[in-house]
């Protein structure tokens, strides 16, 4: 087993990061860096430069941070000669992420930007079905409650953050990896509330019919859903990629291994000597915000 280090103890970190690396047999939790988050029986940190100075036998860093602060973080392990995994979004710019890329590969270590919902059970069927269709119209309704998600979270309104495009870059995930040819923004209607500096809400269309609904202000059952039709049929990804119906009839009915499968991934990767680095759901979310029209709605508190 390797041992591995978690940097960013918050909601994902606890929901999904620890349980997965505790229910590996690639992976031990060897330590922990967080200002005010721990592990239980896990050894803890509070400063990264300090944790990189005295664990020079932990030779993985995993960053749970939100997009903004991870970069910095990131360079550190880099450099200090450690393989790197980042959560989703991989930064809070591309070039940010490009930069890091070269670093890793110059430094000869793994770099994994991460895409949890390519996981998702219903995801690579869903591409085998599609690889030889042509796709008529596709849609993504994803809405969710952002009180739920991330209570309290201040960063995700703040720049960089990314507003609903944080949840949204899942679906952005999905559509990157199942749809088989290329599609580009056309136009976006981004809804701002008056006191933040991100978008709550999303309304965008894509070239090929491809069209998205992204919105954070759902209460009630969520919606993470994808319908793509196509010439021979349609296709439908319902609860984030782990539910895939085609013609009416289900093929797969995930039980969310999402996280589980991401450091399995991580596993081969360093085992192999290699990187996975792909900004192409980061591609949609940066044409938004350039080209999107920005409207003002109501404040949003969480
Ligand atoms: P979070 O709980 O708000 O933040 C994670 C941790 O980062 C916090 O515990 C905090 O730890 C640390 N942190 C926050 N701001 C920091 C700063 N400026 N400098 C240094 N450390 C800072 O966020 P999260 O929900 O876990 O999300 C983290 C990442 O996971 C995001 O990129 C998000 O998109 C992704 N993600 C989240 C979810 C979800 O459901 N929430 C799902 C999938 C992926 P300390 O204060 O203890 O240092």
């Amino acid at each position: 087993m390797t041992q591995i280090c978690l940097v960013g103890i918050g909601k994902i970190a606890v929901d999904q990061h620890v349980p997965a690396i505790g229910g590996s047999d690639d992976w031990v939790l060897a330590a922990t860096v967080s200002r005010a988050g721990t592990v239980d029986g896990v050894p803890s940190f509070s400063d990264f430069d300090q944790m990189l100075a005295e664990r020079a036998d932990i030779p993985v860093i995993s960053i749970c941070l939100p997009p903004v602060p991870r970069y910095d973080y990131a360079v550190k392990a880099i450099a200090a000669g450690r393989h790197v995994m980042l959560e989703k979004p991989p930064g809070a710019t591309l070039a940010e992420v490009y930069a890091l890329a070269d670093m890793a590969q110059k430094a000869g270590v793994t770099l994994y930007t991460t895409w949890h919902s390519r996981m998702a059970k219903g995801v690579a069927p869903a591409k085998t079905w599609l690889a030889d269709k042509t796709i008529t119209r596709a849609h993504i309704c994803w809405k969710e409650d952002v009180r739920r998600w991330h209570p309290g979270q201040d960063w995700v309104f703040e720049p960089g953050g990314m507003g609903v495009f944080d949840p949204g870059s899942n679906a952005l995930s999905i559509i990157t990896e199942i749809l088989p040819m290329p599609i580009h923004l056309r136009s976006a209607d981004l809804q701002f509330p008056a006191n933040r500096d991100t978008p709550i809400a999303a309304q965008m269309q894509w070239t090929q019919n491809v069209s998205g609904d992204f919105d954070w202000r759902q209460e009630g059952p969520q919606s993470w859903d994808i319908t793509m039709e196509t010439t021979a049929g349609t296709l439908h990804l319902h609860d984030g990629g782990d539910r895939l119906i085609t013609d009416g009839k289900e093929i797969v009915a995930g039980n969310n291994r999402e996280y589980p499968a991401l450091y399995g991934r991580m596993a081969e990767l360093v085992k192999n000597g290699a990187s996975e680095v792909d900004v192409s759901p980061m591609i949609h979310v940066a044409d938004a915000l350039t080209l999107g029209r920005r409207i003002t709605v109501d404040p949003f508190h969480f």
